[in-house]
């Protein structure tokens, strides 16, 4: 969105001033890429699913245009469509999890390879998700094979030139381990990494 030259980055906290969040939605209406803190770390969002939105994320990254990226929702109602959900298996643990740190790796309903999604314990990021009334596409806020970034200013240092909003860090303070990523199959699941809920917490039907 937007050329370089005309490009104007808001810096705001959208969760006190409606002006500024009526802004920030605006932002992302129009395609924008945002900074926000997230609950472990700074992360990196758009609107989604939108392939043009993902590749720049991932170009802002310095990776792969097609890796994968997750889709943050406000509860499993929003993601039901965009993937199968072999025994339930998917909806059970988002039941059981969400919101919170586990991400849920699930096959696409279209066939074609699988798709991740979290509900994030961030009260103000569901309410971006309601009033944008989608998904949001996001992934950590560091360039491929950096170290992630916990302040605003960390995450300026290498994104001010292409950010179209960055949510300020406010009295965020980094805590907990990533999430934990279970990919749900056919029969079974597998546990891709072993986050903030033990791998022991997670059985599936
Ligand atoms: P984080 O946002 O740090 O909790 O990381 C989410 C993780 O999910 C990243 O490591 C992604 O690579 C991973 N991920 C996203 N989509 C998929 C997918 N379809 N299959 C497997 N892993 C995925
Ligand atoms: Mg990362």
């Amino acid at each position: 969105m937007g050329s370089p030259l005309t490009r104007s980055l808001a810096m705001l906290d959208p969760r006190s001033s409606p002006d500024a969040y009526e802004e920030f939605l605006a932002v992302l209406r129009r395609g924008g890429a945002i900074a926000y803190p997230a609950e472990t770390m700074y992360g990196l969002g758009a609107i989604g699913p939108d392939r043009e939105n993902e590749a720049r994320l991932n170009r802002m990254k310095r990776r792969d245009p097609a890796s994968p990226l997750i889709y943050l929702t406000d509860g499993w109602l929003r993601c039901a469509s965009l993937c199968a959900d072999p025994r339930g298996a998917g909806r059970a643990l988002a039941e059981r999890f969400w919101p919170g740190p586990l991400t849920i790796v699930l096959p696409r309903s279209d066939g074609n390879g699988t798709v991740a999604f979290r509900q994030p314990a961030l009260p103000f990021v569901h309410r971006w998700i309601r009033d944008l009334d989608s998904l949001l596409s996001s992934t950590s806020a560091n360039r491929s094979g950096e170290p992630p970034a916990f302040t605003e200013r960390s995450v300026l240092h290498s994104f001010e030139t292409e950010l179209d909003a960055i949510v300020l860090d406010g009295d965020f303070t980094p805590r907990g381990a990533p999430s934990t990523i279970v990919r749900i199959e056919k029969s079974g699941y597998t546990i891709l990494r072993e986050g903030s809920i033990p791998e022991a917490q997670i059985h599936t039907t």
